[in-house]
C-alpha cells in the first residue's frame, strides 16, 4: 500500500486527527501554498458535545458527523487519507501508517483523547463509554434493548436492574446525559412502554467528588444538582466506583448498585497514536509540548487539543482544560507558526514561533429543557437564558448547513411534542 500523494516539491504539512482541533487547523491553513494531508482513522468529522443526544435518541448520528472528503472537496493540494498512524520517525520525518509511509515537513498531532477506565478490565469490558458517535449509537441500542427486555421480564430483581441506568462521572457529560435520560423517562417511556411501570426507572449519577461540574463555580454545581434532583435523578456524591461485575456496580465504600446500563464518563486519557520514544508524556498520557505547542524532543512536530498538555504556561500550571475552544485556538496558533516558518524558510526553534495564550470564552453545561448553567467571564447564570445560549452556541458550531437545519428541526420538534422517530435499535445480528 502507498499514500498515493505526489510530493510536488512543496512543503508538506501532515495533520493526524480531524477532530475539532485538526479540522480547525485545516481551515486555518487554507490557501497557505503548502501541501496539506489529513490522516484520520474515520472518514468523518464528529461533534462530541452533542453525542449525548445521539445516545438518548434525540438526534441521528449523521446530524453531528460530516465526511472529510466533502469538507475538503475542491481545495488545491489538500488530501485526506483514512488510516492510523503506527509510528513516527522524527529523524527521517516519516510516518508509518496503515496505508504505507508518509513523509512530512511539519507534523501536527491532533488525535484527541479516549475514555479512561483507569486500568479496570471489568469496567472497560461492560460499562459503556460516550466518547464517539459510535459510542452514542451503542448506548442508544443498549438503553432501548434493555427497555424491550424489561417489558417481558418476570423476575423482579432483574427487572429493576434493567430499569436502572448508572451514570458514572459528574462532569458536563455526566450531567448532560443524566438530564437527557430523566427527560426520556418522564416524556417518552410512558408512551413507548405503556406496559412498564416507568416510575421504577432509576437514573443514578455517581460522582466521586462532593459536587458536580467541578470545573465550574460552586453556584453552578449547586444549581445543576438541584435541577437534576428535581428531574428525578438520584445523585450519589463522594462515591467512588471500585468495580463493575455481573451487572452490579461495587463502590469503594462497600455499597452496591445493580444496573444493566452503566455509562462511564469518569475520565479521559490521550489517544496514543504511535510508538515514539522521543515524546514525553504527562498526566493522562498527554504529549508534553512547550508554550509554542512544539512537542518536546522532536523537531517540526506540534501537538494540539486533548492529546497534549502545555508545560510552562504560568496561568495553567496543570495544563489547559480538554475543551473544544482550547483545541481550536491551539490550531490557529500552530497554523500561524507554520505559515511564518514556511514564509521565512527558518526551521525548528525559530524565535518567531508563536506562544499560545488561551482566551477563555466561557463554559456551559445543559441539564434539561430550559435548564442549563453558563459562566462567561464574571457572569454566572442559569435557567432559560443559559439554555438558549447553549442551543445557539452549539448550533452555530455544527458543521454543514444541512446538519444545522436537521438539528434545529429536531430540537423544535422535540421541544413541542417529543415525538421524534429515532428510537430504533439497529444492530448487526450476525455478530
Ligand atoms: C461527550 C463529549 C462532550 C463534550 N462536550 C464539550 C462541550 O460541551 N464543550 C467543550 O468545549 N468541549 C466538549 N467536549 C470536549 C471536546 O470535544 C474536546 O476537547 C475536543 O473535541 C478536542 O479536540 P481534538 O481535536 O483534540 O480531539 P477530537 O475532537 O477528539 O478529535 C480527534 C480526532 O483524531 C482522530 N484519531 C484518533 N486517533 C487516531 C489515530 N491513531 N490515527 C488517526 N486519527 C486518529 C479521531 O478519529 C478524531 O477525529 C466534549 C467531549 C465529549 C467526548
Amino acid at each position: 500500500m502507498k499514500a498515493n500523494i505526489r510530493h510536488k516539491g512543496k512543503t508538506r504539512v501532515v495533520v493526524i486527527g480531524g477532530g475539532l482541533g485538526g479540522l480547525r487547523l485545516m481551515k486555518a491553513l487554507k490557501g497557505c501554498g503548502m501541501q496539506v494531508v489529513l490522516v484520520d482513522k474515520n472518514n468523518y468529522h464528529q461533534f462530541p458535545p452533542l453525542i449525548y443526544q445521539v445516545a438518548s435518541a434525540g438526534l441521528e448520528p449523521s446530524s453531528i458527523s460530516f465526511p472529510f472528503r466533502k469538507i475538503l472537496q475542491g481545495r488545491e493540494d489538500v488530501y485526506f487519507r483514512m488510516g492510523e498512524v503506527q509510528s513516527i520517525d522524527a529523524d527521517e520525518k516519516v510516518l508509518q501508517t496503515s496505508f504505507g509511509k508518509l513523509y512530512y515537513d511539519y507534523l501536527v498531532i491532533a488525535a484527541g483523547a479516549t475514555t479512561n477506565f483507569f486500568g479496570n478490565d471489568h469496567i472497560a469490558a461492560d460499562a459503556l463509554p460516550m466518547k464517539t458517535v459510535m459510542d452514542g449509537m451503542n448506548l442508544r441500542n443498549t438503553i432501548l434493548s434493555n427497555m424491550e427486555r424489561a417489558e417481558v421480564e418476570t423476575d423482579e430483581e432483574t427487572l429493576q436492574s434493567l430499569l436502572t441506568v448508572a451514570v458514572v462521572g459528574g462532569g458536563p457529560s455526566g450531567v448532560e446525559i443524566a438530564g437527557a435520560l430523566a427527560e426520556m423517562k418522564r416524556t417518552i417511556a410512558p408512551r413507548d412502554y405503556p406496559d412498564i411501570d416507568t416510575s421504577k426507572i432509576r437514573i443514578v449519577l455517581v460522582n466521586s467528588d462532593v459536587r458536580l461540574l467541578k470545573s465550574m463555580d460552586e453556584a453552578s454545581s449547586v444549581r445543576a444538582e438541584r435541577d437534576l434532583r428535581e428531574m428525578g435523578v438520584e445523585v450519589m456524591a463522594r462515591t467512588r466506583v471500585a468495580d463493575y461485575r455481573d451487572g452490579v456496580l461495587h463502590m469503594e465504600d462497600g455499597s452496591t448498585l445493580a444496573a444493566k446500563t452503566v455509562i462511564w464518563v469518569a475520565g479521559v486519557r490521550a489517544n496514543r497514536i504511535a510508538s515514539t520514544p522521543e515524546m514525553t508524556l504527562g498526566a493522562g498520557g498527554r504529549i508534553v509540548t512547550d508554550t509554542c505547542l512544539r512537542v518536546k524532543g522532536m523537531n517540526d512536530v506540534f501537538a494540539i487539543g486533548d492529546v497534549s498538555i502545555v508545560d510552562g504556561d504560568q496561568d495553567y500550571p496543570h495544563g489547559h482544560p480538554q475543551l473544544a475552544q482550547v483545541a481550536m485556538q491551539q490550531a490557529d496558533c500552530v497554523a500561524k507558526t507554520i505559515r511564518l516558518r514556511a514564509s521565512s524558510k527558518q526551521g525548528a526553534g525559530n524565535v518567531n514561533d508563536l506562544v499560545f495564550h488561551y482566551k477563555d470564552l466561557g463554559t456551559m453545561a445543559t441539564i434539561g429543557r430550559r435548564k442549563a448553567v453558563a459562566e462567561i467571564g464574571r457572569l454566572k447564570f442559569g435557567g432559560n437564558t443559559a439554555w438558549l445560549l447553549w442551543l445557539v452556541v452549539h448550533l452555530r458550531s455544527l458543521l454543514g448547513v444541512r446538519n444545522k437545519i436537521v438539528v434545529l428541526i429536531n430540537w423544535m420538534w422535540n421541544y413541542f411534542n417529543y415525538r421524534n422517530s429515532l428510537r430504533l435499535i439497529f444492530r448487526n445480528d450476525e455478530k
